[in-house]
């Protein structure tokens, strides 16, 4: 059985992770996503169990407290955390384990788990940036540059990371995370030789 390893993939908001993501684990079955708990509000997109688990804030601080989670962090005022447990199950089982996190939980799973692979997707430009943020023209001014702020001070974080992708299309990215993902699991660690002499 192949060893399992785990995937932490961030990246500004807007900058097409989510599509990106889905379109390479469409590809590869082994792959398991890790959802996590939030105590944001539910938006109307979302739904329990699939996007997130929603929970209360004093339950997510429960579950700070009990160990139950890889990471968490506080993003624009909500806590974001990946339970633990899934993440351990899948990993015995062989399925390697993407996290779709921000920069501060993915600094706490490097620390924690060193042999994790860790991906940044960045925009191709500041000014494809702003033109995603600003969404269909309908984000007040005063928002869109409050993101372009936060966005540009997550991919200052970008260093961090092992490899970067730049999204600048879609079939690009995926096609780069594809061949990182293959690179990772050729590595030799991770590739055992099957070289007994038969009896
Ligand atoms: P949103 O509220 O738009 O779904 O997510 C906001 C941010 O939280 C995104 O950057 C997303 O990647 C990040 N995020 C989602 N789940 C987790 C998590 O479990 N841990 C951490 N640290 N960040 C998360």
């Amino acid at each position: 059985m192949s060893q399992g390893r785990i995937i932490i993939v961030s990246g500004p908001s807007g900058v097409g992770k989510g599509t990106i993501l889905r379109t390479v684990m469409q590809q590869r079955e082994s792959l398991h996503y890790s959802v996590s708990a939030t105590s944001r509000p539910m938006r109307p997109e979302d739904r329990e169990g699939v996007s997130y688990y929603f929970v209360s804030r004093e339950r997510f601080e429960e579950m700070i407290a009990a160990g139950e989670l890889l990471e968490h962090a506080c993003y624009a005022g909500n806590y974001y955390g990946t339970p633990l447990r899934p993440v351990e199950e899948a990993l015995a089982r062989g399925e390697s384990v993407v996290l779709e996190i921000d920069v501060q939980g993915a600094l706490q799973v490097m620390q924690r788990r060193p042999d994790a692979i860790s991906v940044f997707i960045a925009p191709p430009s500041y000014a494809e940036l702003k033109r995603r943020l600003a969404g269909r023209g309908d984000t007040p001014p005063d928002i869109a540059a409050r993101r372009l702020h936060i966005a540009l001070e997550e991919c200052r974080q970008a260093k961090h990371y092992q490899y970067t992708i730049i999204n600048d299309s879609v079939g690009h990215a995926v096609q780069e995370l594809e061949a990182v993902l293959t690179a990772e699991a050729c590595r030799t660690s991770y590739r055992p030789l099957n070289l007994k002499e038969e009896d």
